[in-house]
């Protein structure tokens, strides 16, 4: 789980140039800038990330005029997400910064202290999501158990993580700015999911279930599975006319697949073998941007983020995937899959 208030250790400030007022301190992975001597390397402090919807009090007050949020409420009048402050990604003299630090007197009596220790409750922190636009369509029930939901970890917290993979060999693709997708056959039946749901596959007005209507995704997900000798689904990124602004600006909605799962096994087949398998399916992969032997920190792959769209030269990527090539053998982590987003797509896009 994201961690969006959380305690944090100041690893280190320094100048930034042409600006005597402000330095930049370096928390967990991240960049934030602050004011000059107002945290010292060594100081704990109470961090949160973009992304979070702080309340309206009074230790948050300062931070109206640039990040009032109104309260957002569904078509019933219902409050989907109340109002609050957003903190997203900014630059200051040409720095990035991401994230706030506030000193660990803004806690509440009896919150957690300690390295790490999550307090974005105790804090009444939310997550701000932006609006989402294009239907996905009627739900038939929560998000089914037996597949994984799709995620990605910010590689800004993944600093220590990043150590023990030196060496690596890892795959990278393109992060698609649309809305995630699933589709599986599951005890010889055919599902198609959003993000956090099960859909009606006979909503006629589902952006996500037309898609695998006009793919025949089924027919290909059951003669991949015939195949194989287990049940297969797939996992995508859905863009397009409707998705998330266009961003590629396509004429058509697309697929672009990142996943392919035996459902059989709760087992995510290996790169190679998801490529093969793509293809036999006759779907689109997401763009893969080749591999590194990873020898990078987190500023390195934050860099990396940084291009173009492979979809549309004139787009900034949202970021990139970064996935070992092959398993690696470490109890601890199971499965590594990180992103890296980039910080010009935020700047632009976040609004
Ligand atoms: P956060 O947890 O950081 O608040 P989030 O969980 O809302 O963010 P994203 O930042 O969009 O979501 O990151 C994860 C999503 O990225 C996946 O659910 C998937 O839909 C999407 N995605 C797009 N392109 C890719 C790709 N190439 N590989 C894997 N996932 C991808
Ligand atoms: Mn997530
Ligand atoms: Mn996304």
């Amino acid at each position: 789980m994201r961690k969006l208030a959380s305690i944090q250790t100041v690893n280190a400030a320094e100048p930034i140039p042409n600006a005597d007022a402000i330095e930049k301190i370096r928390v967990l992975g991240w960049w934030v800038v602050t004011k000059k001597g107002e945290f010292k390397p060594g100081d704990k402090v109470v961090y949160c990330e973009i992304d979070s919807l702080l309340p309206e009090t009074a230790d948050f007050e300062f931070l109206r005029p640039n990040c009032f949020k109104p309260a957002r409420t569904d078509a019933a009048g219902a409050v989907v997400l109340p109002s609050g402050f957003r903190i997203k990604t900014i630059k200051l003299r040409g720095q990035v910064s991401q994230g706030i630090c506030f000193p660990l007197n803004i806690l509440p009596a009896g919150a957690p202290t300690d390295e790490d220790a999550d307090v974005t409750d105790a804090l009444g922190v939310c997550k701000w999501e932006p609006p989402q636009t294009g239907a996905s369509g009627r739900a038939r029930g929560s998000f089914p158990g037996f597949l994984p939901k799709t995620d990605e970890t910010r590689v800004q917290v993944l600093e220590k993580v990043l150590e023990r993979y030196q060496g690596v060999e890892f795959y990278l693709t393109e992060k698609l700015d649309g809305t995630s997708f699933t589709a599986f056959i599951r005890e010889g039946e055919f599902g198609v999911c959003s993000r956090n749901m099960l859909l009606d596959t006979t909503d006629p007005m589902s952006t996500l279930v037309g898609v695998a209507k006009r793919l025949n995704l089924e027919e290909r997900l059951r003669a991949l599975g015939a195949a194989r000798g287990f049940e297969v689904a797939v996992q995508g990124e859905i863009i397009g006319p409707g998705v998330q602004q266009n961003k590629y600006a396509l004429k058509e909605v697309a697929l672009r697949v990142f996943n392919v799962f035996d459902v059989s096994a709760y087992r995510f087949l290996d790169h190679a073998d998801v490529l093969t398998a793509i293809a036999e399916m006759g779907l689109e992969a997401v763009p893969q941007l080749g591999t590194l032997v990873l020898s990078h920190g987190v500023d390195e792959l934050v860099a990396l983020s940084e291009g173009m769209s492979v979809l549309n030269a004139k787009a900034q990527r949202e970021g990139i995937v970064l996935r070992p090539l092959r398993e690696v053998d470490d109890h601890y982590l199971g499965r590594l899959s990180f992103k890296a987003i980039n910080p010009k797509f935020l700047l632009k896009y976040d609004e």
